[in-house]
């Protein structure tokens, strides 16, 4: 299958946050555009107010390492796994869909941007951490400290080590979701995010690929 470019020559391309799964942007690629993209592995769009090749995050720094790019079912959009270096909106938000649509179709400019879902319960726990009036449960774990949290994240571990291997796969993924859950808070109280994490493991998949690699090369 080709490439379905549209009449003028473009195609639209979606860029999502490898590790935390947000959508970043959207923007138009011509064929240049794409193998531009392809060579140097970072996003370059075509843009059209200009009518040339626009290199993402030439002037700002804010570039798209782009990962892999993926064409959907009938090759006329594409969708490129980014590592984005700064935000990537050019109003300076991290990502472009903020304005939530109201059920009466009106636009309402959101404060945070949209993201799925554990990025939204991290930022809830980062609410709770701010606000000064709250009595959440996770507010008292925050206030306990790493003594209070860790004892959590010991106590869940050993209720989900218990569930695996003696209780029922919704026991399993209800002790699973509590550990998740402490560890997020934790995370917080250290100021680091599960966007890190999944870095981190990224990073390492990485490395031992290079190793299989040169393990293989010997
Ligand atoms: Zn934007």
């Amino acid at each position: 299958m080709q490439l379905q470019l549209n009449e003028q020559g473009l195609i639209p391309a979606v860029a999502q946050d490898r590790f935390d799964g947000q959508i970043r942007m959207v923007a138009w690629m011509s064929q240049e555009s794409l193998a531009q993209t392809l060579a140097t592995g970072q996003a370059t769009f075509f843009s059209r107010s200009r009518g040339k090749l626009w290199l993402k995050g030439e002037s700002s720094g804010n570039v798209l390492r782009v990962h892999s790019v993926t064409a959907d079912c009938d090759a006329d959009t594409l969708l490129l796994l980014v590592e984005p270096a700064g935000p990537s909106c050019h109003t300076g938000r991290p990502s472009c869909f903020f304005q939530r649509i109201a059920a009466d179709g009106t636009l309402h400019e959101e404060p945070y941007e949209m993201t799925p879902f554990l990025g939204e319960l991290e930022r809830t726990i980062e609410e709770r951490q701010a606000s000064t009036a709250d009595k959440s449960y996770t507010r008292s774990l925050l206030d306990g400290g790493i003594t209070k949290i860790g004892g959590k994240i010991r106590e869940e571990a050993g209720e989900l080590v218990e569930a695996l291997a003696n209780e029922s796969d919704q026991r399993v993924l209800s002790e699973s979701a509590d550990l998740l859950f402490h560890v997020l808070v934790g995370l917080r109280a250290r100021g680091l995010g599960l966007r890190e994490v999944v870095r981190t493991l990224a990073d390492r998949a990485q490395q031992s690929g290079h190793a299989e690699k040169s393990s293989r090369k010997a």
